[in-house]
C-alpha cells in the first residue's frame, strides 16, 4: 500500500507535469501563429491613452496596420509617433472620433475601408468611468456610460460586420471589465455598461462562429490608467495590485492568437466575478465589511470621460 506522503508527492508531480505541458503547448501555439498580425488592419477606439495606447504599441510591434480613433487628435498624433518609432514601416490612419456620435462612427469605418479596403480586427476599447452614489449621478452621466461603453461597441460592430462577413473572416475584440461580472458600489452605471458588453460579446461569438467571425472579450482588473487615477490608492489598500496597461495589451493579443473566447486579467478581480455568481451573499458581505471608509468619496472624485 502507498504511504500518504508518497501519494501526495505523486499527485503534486502529476499536477506540476500537466501544468508544464499546458504551458509548453500554449507557448508553441503562440510561436506557430507569431506572424498572424502582419499586415492586418486593426481599428482601435480609445487609442489616445491608457490601454488603447498600449494596444496600439503592441499591434505596431507585430506589423499590423492601424486605424487609431479617439476624440483627442493631439494625443492620437503622439501615439502614432510612438508606433512609428516602434515600427518605422507601419501604416497608420488617425480618425478623430467621438464614438457616441453616429455620424462620426460612420465616418470612422468609411475612412478605414477607403484607406485600407478592409478591417480585420475591431477593438472596442473606448470607455468612460465616473464614480459616485447612484442618486448623485445625473441621468445624462448614466446614459453616457451606456452610450460610450456599450452602445458604441454595438453600433461599430453592426457597421463593420457586413464587411467581415463578406470576406468570411474578422475579429471583434471588446475591452469589457472585471466590473462586468462584479459591479462595485458607487460605480453602478459603469458596471451596468460592462455587464452589457460581456453579454454582447458572448452572443456575438456564438452567432458569428459559423460565418468565420470571432469575438474576444477582455476583462481587465484594476489597471493603472486615468480611469483609476483617483481611486487607485484605495484599491491598493484593498489588496489589489494595479495592472500595467502593457500587460492588458499583451494578454489581449495572446487571447486573439490562442482564439480564446475570454481573457480575465487580475486573479482577485476575476475571483470577485465568480463569487458574485456563485455566492452573491458572500460577495455582498465583502463590500459591507471590507469597503474602506474613504471609498465613496474617492469614487466620487474618479471622473475619466
Ligand atoms: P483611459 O486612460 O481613461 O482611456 C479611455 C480612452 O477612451 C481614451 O483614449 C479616450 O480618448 C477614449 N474615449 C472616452 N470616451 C470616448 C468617446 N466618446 N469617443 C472616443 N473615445 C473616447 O482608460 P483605460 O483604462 O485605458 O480604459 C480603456 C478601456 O479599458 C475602457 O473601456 C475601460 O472601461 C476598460 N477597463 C479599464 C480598467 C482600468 O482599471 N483602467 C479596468 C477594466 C476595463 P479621448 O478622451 O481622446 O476621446
Amino acid at each position: 500500500m502507498m504511504s500518504l506522503g508518497y501519494t501526495l508527492l505523486l499527485i503534486f508531480g502529476l499536477v506540476t507535469g500537466i501544468l508544464i505541458v499546458a504551458r509548453l503547448i500554449r507557448w508553441l501555439r503562440l510561436i506557430a501563429r507569431a506572424g498572424y498580425f502582419t499586415g492586418k488592419v486593426v481599428l482601435i477606439t480609445g487609442a489616445s491613452r491608457g490601454i488603447g495606447r498600449a494596444l496600439a504599441h503592441a499591434f505596431a510591434a507585430r506589423g499590423a496596420r492601424l486605424v487609431l480613433a479617439a476624440r483627442n487628435q493631439d494625443q492620437l498624433n503622439t501615439v502614432a509617433d510612438e508606433c512609428r518609432s516602434i515600427n518605422p514601416h507601419i501604416e497608420i490612419l488617425i480618425v478623430p472620433t467621438d464614438v457616441t456620435d453616429e455620424a462620426q462612427r460612420e465616418n470612422l469605418v468609411r475612412a478605414a475601408i477607403e484607406r485600407f479596403g478592409q478591417i480585420d480586427i475591431l477593438v472596442n476599447n473606448a470607455g468612460i468611468r465616473q464614480g459616485g452614489a447612484l442618486l448623485e449621478q445625473s441621468r445624462e452621466a448614466i446614459r453616457l456610460h451606456i452610450e460610450a461603453n456599450l452602445m458604441s461597441a454595438v453600433w461599430l460592430t453592426y457597421q463593420v460586420l457586413p464587411h467581415m462577413i463578406s470576406r468570411g473572416q474578422g475579429y471583434i475584440v471588446n475591452i469589457a471589465s472585471a466590473a462586468g461580472r462584479h459591479t462595485e458600489p458607487y460605480f453602478i452605471a459603469y458596471g451596468v455598461s460592462k455587464h452589457g458588453l460581456i453579454g454582447f460579446g458572448e452572443g456575438l461569438r456564438r452567432e458569428m462562429a459559423a460565418k468565420g467571425i470571432r469575438a474576444l472579450t477582455v476583462n481587465p482588473g484594476f489597471t493603472g490608467t486615468e480611469m483609476t487615477s483617483q481611486i487607485g490608492p484605495v484599491y491598493r489598500r484593498m489588496g489589489f495590485a494595479m495592472i500595467p496597461p502593457e500587460r492588458i495589451a499583451r494578454r489581449t493579443l495572446e487571447g486573439i492568437l490562442l482564439r480564446k473566447p475570454e481573457v480575465n486579467i487580475g486573479w482577485l478581480e476575476a475571483f470577485g466575478g465568480y463569487a458574485s455568481v456563485l455566492a452573491p451573499r458572500i460577495a455582498d458581505l465583502y463590500w459591507r465589511l471590507l469597503m474602506p471608509r474613504e471609498f465613496p468619496e474617492a469614487a466620487a472624485r474618479q471622473h475619466s470621460e
